[in-house]
């Protein structure tokens, strides 16, 4: 879409999994039409779309371009304790528990608690149930063009439904942008001062800026909130706290500090970074996440929660227990020796996960082999920096997708996140929602599933 879509724009939008065709599709007759012609159309149409409503990330090649969700995060005991030896091997989450552990040791008071979240799943073929991929407590990213995704398909089919078969209405509405700014919005006037504004921590290099300027946006034009956009670099060389605790930056009190950055040690080139994140832990503005959100977010301690026992630490419903435990798939840590050789054994079957955000990070196949074997000759504790997670394999179907303007037929699988947003102050539960959805698919022979990271492409929901 680089041609159509103005410059310094590019527009990475999947395609409706329904509208996919039948490998004879390029030459069957569509409504009397070639299918191909009718395809062309649809992707120039849908590329116009894009560029006109803002469903763009930046260019790469041009550089202009209820209660529930708290609990874990408030047990420091069991974050500290769960992520002890992964602390010894990881120096990134070393560092977050750093600040942690000193928050904790300041009995440092968190009123107000802003979560926005993204809980992952894949269909597992096998059991036909929705599997977790993982649970994103930082720097969420689509709730902006995962929404606009959905309008477009839903403009698609307004289109060429009839021609297809297909309603546009069974194509969930998708309130992800407007939710998350809902929350922001709310979490900004729990905060109570006029002045504040929402300071959002961001990349120096960031192509994924439209998808939080759809947020921006909304905040200013629903709740009148003001968003500031900074580096942790920035946050350190202008930023200052006041001994009241607030939070001041270009002269004015930050009533929320939405991290759009801060997840992966690329993050933080220097000791800058890392005292501006201190410094932000240490003020009264509300953090989305907290220090406590973020780790846990962890992989680690998605498995320590799996673990038998542990969901029962923080939740007495039994029902709720088991449907928990139904959504979760098989995660082991490093020092269960069994599965470390099964794993050996039939590596496809697994995935092996380092404590990292954002994609690209995990190790398949002859990869996981081949790490699993040396580490365990390493011998020490090296081990701990990973887990290790029963693979799931969705069902493959053809699908058409579209990057760059270019429409591919390929065997694809798809993941779904369903967005939430959790607000509290004090004992007051002001929001603890679910906020639309995003569905991204990839190709079925690729690993990882990342759309920033080029791995898979945006995608909706059609019910049928
Ligand atoms: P990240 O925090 O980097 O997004 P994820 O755990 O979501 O880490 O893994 C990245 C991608 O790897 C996922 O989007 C998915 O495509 C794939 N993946 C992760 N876990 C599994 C699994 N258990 N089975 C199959 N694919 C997986
Ligand atoms: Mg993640
Ligand atoms: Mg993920």
């Amino acid at each position: 879409a680089a041609d159509l879509c103005a410059s310094p724009y590019r527009s990475r939008v999947g395609s409706l999994r329904a509208v996919r065709a039948e490998p004879s599709s390029s030459v069957a007759p569509v409504g009397g039409r070639k299918a191909a012609a009718v395809q062309a159309e649809m992707v120039e149409a849908a590329a116009m779309w894009c560029a006109m409503h803002g469903l763009v990330v930046g260019d790469r090649g041009n550089p202009r371009s209820g209660t529930v969700p708290d609990r874990v995060s408030l047990d420091g005991k069991f974050l500290q304790g769960s992520l002890s030896r992964t602390k010894q091997v990881d120096d990134f989450t070393a560092r977050l528990l750093e600040i942690h552990a000193k928050m904790m040791a300041v009995n440092k008071k968190e009123d107000i608690r802003l979560g926005l979240h993204r809980s992952d799943y894949m269909l597992d073929s096998e059991t036909n149930s929705l599997l977790q991929i993982e649970l994103n407590t930082i720097s969420t990213s689509f709730p902006g063009l995962g929404s606009l995704v959905s309008e477009l398909h839903r403009s698609s089919l307004n289109q060429y439904g009839e021609v297809l078969g297909l309603d546009s209405e069974r194509i969930p509405r998708n309130w992800a942008a407007i939710q998350f700014a809902e929350a922001l919005g709310k979490a900004w006037v729990e905060y109570n001062n006029e002045s504040a504004v929402v300071m959002m921590v961001v990349q120096a290099e960031e192509r994924n800026m439209y998808d939080q300027y759809w947020l921006i946006n909304h905040l200013k034009e629903s709740h009148g909130v003001m968003t500031i956009r900074k580096t942790l670099a920035q946050v350190e060389a202008e930023g200052l706290v006041l001994p009241d605790g607030t939070l001041v930056l270009d002269g004015r009190p930050v009533a929320v500090v939405y991290f759009r950055a801060g997840y992966a040690p690329t993050d933080y080139p220097s000791e800058v970074e890392w005292s501006a994140r201190l410094l932000i832990e240490q003020s009264s503005a509300i953090k989305c996440p907290s220090i406590s959100y973020h780790l846990v977010g962890t992989k680690k301690i998605q498995q320590e929660l799996a673990k038998p026992s542990v969901l029962e630490r923080f939740l007495d419903n039994e029902e709720d227990i088991a449907k928990l435990r139904k959504c979760f798939a098989g995660l082991w840590s490093l020092d269960n020796e069994e599965i470390v050789k099964s794993a050996i054994e039939k590596p496809d079957l697994f995935v092996l996960k380092p404590q990292r955000e954002g994609g690209g990070n995990n190790l398949y196949g002859h990869d996981l082999r081949e790490t699993l074997i040396r580490l365990k000759n390493e011998q020490g504790e090296a081990l701990a920096a990973y887990i290790l997670m029963q693979r799931i394999f969705p069902r493959a179907s053809l699908t058409q997708l579209v990057q760059g303007g270019v429409c591919f037929e390929e065997l694809s699988i798809s993941e779904l996140g369903i967005f939430g947003s959790y607000l509290r102050n004090k004992d007051k539960v002001v929001i603890n929602n679910q906020c639309g959805y995003l569905m991204r698919t990839k190709v079925s022979s690729s690993n990882e599933g990342g759309v920033a990271a080029g791995f898979a492409v945006l995608d909706s929901i059609l019910l049928t």
